[in-house]
């Protein structure tokens, strides 16, 4: 839209614009297009538009095939937007981006996100719809050039910090452009940035706890000038080793070290990854016959080698609004690292119950203890690995506390989101929970009552 365009449309729906929505609108078309075009958009792309305000990015995103979800808080424009683009492939949300509930993505194949982001909330609604694990594929973000530099600085410099690193964790952030105030109408008080996000391939950067990565960050950048040294006293006994074997100044400050010092020094106070998951090479399993009687013990390398009969918990955690906590598997498993899985899940080892199985495994990977219900049993099958697999249920208060060697991620999901993931991309799940969950849907179907 010209700014003559913008100008007339604004007084015919009377709308003068709000300061506190940041309703600054765009009217440079060549930039919009511009702007579009890194989007790369493909007729098989899914685009979420926060705050498409008169539609400037909108129509071009139409014009480039992709069906766009458009999330608008302001009533009147979310209505002018609907009636003026009126296009099947257009559907206009009228609320409150920040309340938008992110996670029904992943029951669309490809996510791309894009806004020109009104300022005073542009930092909350970037974490928010960054939150690992996303199913978000590209960022496109108009926001405060402040902003901008601070989320693509590198080390040594003013801009560098923590917001630097926790997108930069699990993301690579590339300024594209500075965005001059003249392409506005309001023109805004401050210059803008184009800032194009994408996710890094999760196996780019080394295992690492990520709550103590983070915890350390935080210390490290609570005082800037201080020397890292006494800051994280508490966590690294012996700094000048920890230095030595990182190859940093043993004086530096928290702006100084890369992140992948900071991923360094995290494993460096912490029990190794990998380490831990080659310790578990040896654990002992019972070997079952087809009616799930022990026949003898073998370790894990041999049951998964030579697909031995084994035996398994799964157990389903839920909150109290009834949504299923899913958790990713590590990256270290030797069986579908990085899919998606139960709550927590394991296998009964030798000299131990399917009880004691499952109330260990929980305390272990999610650091609860709850009452668990004995839901159903699956028989060994191709589908199950080999593993008879007893399925239980809990419900808890709260969040669980994730363990950082075990599990990459975890998050609580509405039923609806689940279903429509699977249905979705049933590729990004473990067979096992797959087989879990269409019987466990079966039963309360069957049972008619919430199991
Ligand atoms: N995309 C349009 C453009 O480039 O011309 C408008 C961008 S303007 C900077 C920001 C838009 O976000 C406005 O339309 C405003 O009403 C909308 N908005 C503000 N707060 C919002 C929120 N919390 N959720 C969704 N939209 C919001």
């Amino acid at each position: 839209m010209k700014l003559s365009d913008i100008r007339a449309t604004l007084q015919e729906i009377r709308v003068s614009p709000v300061k506190t929505l940041g309703q600054n609108f765009l009217h440079d078309q060549n930039l919009a297009r511009w702007i579009v075009d890194q989007a790369e958009i493909i007729p098989d792309d899914y685009v979420v538009e926060i705050g498409p305000g008169l539609g400037a990015l909108t129509e071009l995103l139409l014009e480039e095939g992709a069906r766009v979800l458009a999330i608008e808080k302001d009533t009147r424009l979310a209505n002018f937007l609907h009636e003026r683009l009126n296009h099947q492939r257009l559907e206009v949300l009228n609320m409150d981006a920040l309340k938008f509930d992110a996670r029904v993505l992943f029951s669309r194949r490809r996510v791309k996100l894009l806004g020109n982001l009104p300022y005073n909330i542009s930092s909350a609604l970037l974490l928010k719809f960054i939150e690992y694990p996303s199913p978000i594929s590209l960022w496109l973000l108009l926001l405060q050039r402040e902003v901008g530099h601070r989320l693509s600085a590198s080390p040594s410099t003013h801009d560098y910090g923590s917001l630097t690193l926790c997108v930069q964790l699990h993301h690579r952030v590339q300024y594209l452009r500075t965005i001059s105030p003249t392409v506005f109408f309001p023109r805004p008080e401050v210059d803008s940035a184009l800032i194009k996000i994408t996710p890094r391939d999760p196996l780019e950067l080394p295992a690492r706890d990520d709550e103590l990565l983070m915890k350390l960050i935080r210390r490290g950048f609570s005082q800037r000038r201080k020397q890292l040294q006494g800051l994280l006293r508490a966590y690294v006994s012996d700094w000048n080793a920890a230095a030595a074997s990182l190859d940093f100044n043993p004086k530096a400050r928290a702006e100084e070290l890369s992140l992948n010092q900071w991923i360094g020094l995290t494993n460096y106070i912490a029990p190794a990854v990998h380490a831990q998951s080659d310790a578990l090479g040896d654990e002992l399993f019972p070997v079952v016959d087809k009616l799930d009687r022990i026949l003898r013990h073998a370790v894990r390398s041999e049951v998964h080698g030579d697909n031995l009969r084994h035996r398994a918990v799964h157990i389903l955690i839920f909150n109290q609004r009834g949504e299923l906590y899913l958790q990713q598997r590590s990256r270290c498993k030797d069986r579908h690292p990085l899919l998606w899985d139960s709550s927590a899940a394991g296998h009964v080892m030798a000299g131990e119950g399917y009880d004691e199985a499952a109330k260990r495994e929980l305390e272990e990977e999610l650091g609860i203890n709850v009452p668990l219900k004995k839901v159903l049993k699956l028989s060994a099958s191709p589908q199950t690995g080999q593993e008879f697999i007893w399925l239980y249920r809990g419900e808890i208060r709260g969040n669980p506390i994730p363990n950082g060697s075990e599990i990459e991620a975890g998050a609580f999901h509405p039923l609806a989101v689940v279903n429509c993931w699977i249905t979705g991309r049933p590729e990004d799940f473990a067979p096992g929970f797959i087989e879990c969950w269409k019987a466990y849907q079966k039963k309360a179907r069957d049972s008619e009552i919430v199991i």
